[in-house]
């Protein structure tokens, strides 16, 4: 892809705030919105921050709603609504990972509600405008402008306390979606270059972290990839990866993150062979081959590498590539289900990419 093919950059629409102490920006940006009566959302695991926070929004929070959970269940979503309508909220702020902010952009398509979130995982969800919900074993994805956040506030101090295991498999997650926008058909030359920069990013800071967790430096730098990688998700379509990732943990459920984690290298390898220029700065930040330097960069921050020890089974791989190859859709490189087997195969047995 050259200038002269020419290209659309759609804009950043959410507002950003980044750094250190900046949970203290959620009241100040409620009242910007112009709102009141926030209800503020968290997993039960991070029920102790929603009741922090909430207690220094003071008035301007009025209640909370501590169920989040992942691939954003409907009947707790319906729940939410309904602590949202009881409370007379008029806006409501996260404070999670990508849970907590699935659950966020569910009450907003449903009630209109503005959104404050503030992510405090890499996975990502915070700066799109996608939505994945689940139902009865199903989960569908949709995108709408509407599902977007208002504002991400993203404070460096609440991701100290993420556990290293999560750490490394949601960088990994958001190296993805990196990976993903360099050959995104609808990709344009600003989210390459931030795509290429998160990459440096993580490719410093996750090692100091998974060296040091409480590496504040570190961890403000891979904090700074996920956003990065995040605005790519928002605003660029993904492919194969995406595609194989959303197969394994829709149809297998396997977990989110360590999913995208062993997958990434099988993937960009793959589809490397047919823009080797387009992924090229991917080799150049990792070393070696774009497959083989991802694959190494995550051995080495002690990443899970085989997709046979989540638990799926050589069977489970067949249904899989016949499931992800059942209706075309666009990836840089051409593929059946004979390929996508082959390399479900490698992710599976954790063999290093060439
Ligand atoms: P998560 O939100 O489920 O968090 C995992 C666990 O870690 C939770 O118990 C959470 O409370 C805890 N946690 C989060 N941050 C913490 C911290 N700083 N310290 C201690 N504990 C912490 O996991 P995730 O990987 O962030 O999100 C996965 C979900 O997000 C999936 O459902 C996925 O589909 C969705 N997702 C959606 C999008 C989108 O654009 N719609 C993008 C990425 C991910």
């Amino acid at each position: 892809m050259t200038l002269l093919d020419g290209f659309t950059f759609p804009g950043i629409s959410s507002r950003v705030i980044f750094g250190r102490g900046t949970l203290a920006q959620v009241g100040p940006e409620v009242v910007r919105l112009g709102h009141r009566r926030a209800l503020v959302l968290a997993t039960p695991h991070q029920a102790g921050e929603a009741v922090g926070l909430a207690a220094s929004l003071g008035n301007l929070a009025c209640g909370m709603f501590t169920e989040a959970a992942m691939h954003t269940p409907v009947d707790v979503s319906e729940r939410a609504v309904a602590a949202y309508r009881d409370l007379g909220a008029d806006c409501v702020v996260a404070v999670g990972g990508g849970s907590t902010i699935g659950l966020a952009k569910a009450i907003a398509v449903q009630v209109g509600a503005d959104q404050v979130v503030v992510p405090t995982t890499y996975a990502g969800s915070e700066m799109t405008d996608i939505l994945g919900e689940s139902s009865g074993g199903q989960k569908t994805t949709r995108r709408d402008p509407a599902i977007r956040p208002e504002v991400v506030i993203y404070d460096v101090d609440l991701t100290l306390t993420l556990p290293v295991a999560l750490t490394v498999t949601s960088a990994l997650n958001a190296i993805a979606h990196g990976v993903e926008v360099l050959y995104a058909k609808d990709g344009n030359p600003i989210l390459s270059a931030m795509a290429v920069q998160a990459m440096g990013a993580f490719r410093t800071g996750l090692p100091a972290v998974v060296a040091d967790p409480l590496d504040v430096e570190a961890r403000a730098q891979v904090l700074y990839g996920a956003w990065l990688c995040s605005t790519g998700l928002g605003y660029a379509a993904m492919a194969l990866h995406h595609k194989l990732c959303h197969t394994l943990g829709g149809s297998f459920g396997v977990p989110h993150s360590e999913t995208h984690a062993i997958l990434i290298p099988h993937t960009a390898a793959f589809n490397a062979v047919a823009v080797p220029d387009l992924l090229s700065p991917v080799a150049a930040v990792f070393g070696g081959s774009v497959g083989g330097g991802l694959w190494d960069f995550a051995a080495g921050c002690g990443a899970p590498l085989a997709l046979r020890d989540l638990g799926l089974t050589e069977t489970d791989l067949d249904r899989a590539a016949l499931i992800a190859t059942a209706n075309p859709y666009d990836n840089p490189r051409p593929f059946d289900r004979t390929l996508i087997r082959a390399l479900l195969q490698d992710a599976w047995a954790g063999t290093r990419p060439d």
